[in-house]
């Protein structure tokens, strides 16, 4: 769509950044609340365990599928270390980031570390403003989270299961999770679809706020303004 390909400099400075602020906050997630600033008003201390457990999963999970993935793609040996040790993986990462931001993934792997980086921040921080899933995976057998993974080369909004990698067009998976799917949403139509699937409200005024700053991108001359429901289930799972 509109986005500039990131240049390798680029990928590595905000890989960078990302692996900094995991480092420096990862262990910071296991202090008490009163430490690190309340969260959100109703943030038991049960929600919160929850959240840190998942986050922790995921960043250990995100990091070293990333290192697989170039290890497998740059056929470098894989480090000697499990899944869960999360230091280990962004230490590698540093060391790698020309790798990094050189391999094919990169733009989608350098999204991720960034999430990673923002959910540690929620949990420590208590800015609690988690990603949108799409929903469950519907791969049998599988109990993982479909979540927005950003565009394919074709500029096609895709979507993957963080758990056993499924990756696919979010038209796709919204068959599956048997969502309507449409070809086209109106504005009217986007409104309707955030309440009922994601319980997010909606004006007319935040569409259009998201139409300038180009989150949204509507459909050539359509009256009233129309929009494809991939767009509409990026718009509304993207990372914030
Ligand atoms: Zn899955």
């Amino acid at each position: 769509m509109t986005a500039e390909p990131l240049t390798p400099a680029a990928i590595r400075n905000r890989l960078r950044a990302a692996l900094s602020t995991i480092d420096a906050l990862y262990d910071e997630m296991l202090e008490p609340v009163s430490r690190s600033g309340q969260g959100g008003s109703n943030d038991t201390e049960l929600n919160r365990t929850e959240r840190i457990i998942a986050v922790r999963e995921e960043v250990g999970y995100q990091t070293w599928a990333t290192i697989e993935a170039i290890c497998d793609e740059r056929a470098i040996e894989e480090p000697t270390c499990s899944e869960y040790e999360v230091t280990t993986h962004t230490a590698w990462l540093r060391d790698h980031a020309d790798d990094f931001a050189t391999y094919t993934g990169a733009t989608d792997a350098l999204q991720e570390m960034e999430d990673c980086a923002e959910a540690i921040t929620n949990v420590v921080f208590g800015h609690h403003r988690p990603r949108l899933a799409l929903g469950a995976c519907t791969i049998t057998a599988c109990d993982g989270t479909v979540r927005d993974a950003g565009q394919d080369d074709d500029g096609h909004q895709i979507a993957r299961c963080t758990h056993c990698g499924t990756t696919a067009g979010v038209r796709w998976w919204a068959e599956q999770m048997r969502m309507p799917v449409r070809d086209t949403l109106t504005g009217a139509e986007l409104i309707v679809l955030a309440h009922q699937q994601y319980g997010r409200r909606l004006t007319p005024a935040a569409i259009r706020q998201a139409v300038r700053r180009d989150m949204l991108h509507p459909i050539k001359d359509t009256r009233p303004q129309a929009f494809t429901m991939a767009d509409c289930i990026g718009y509304l799972t993207r990372a914030s």
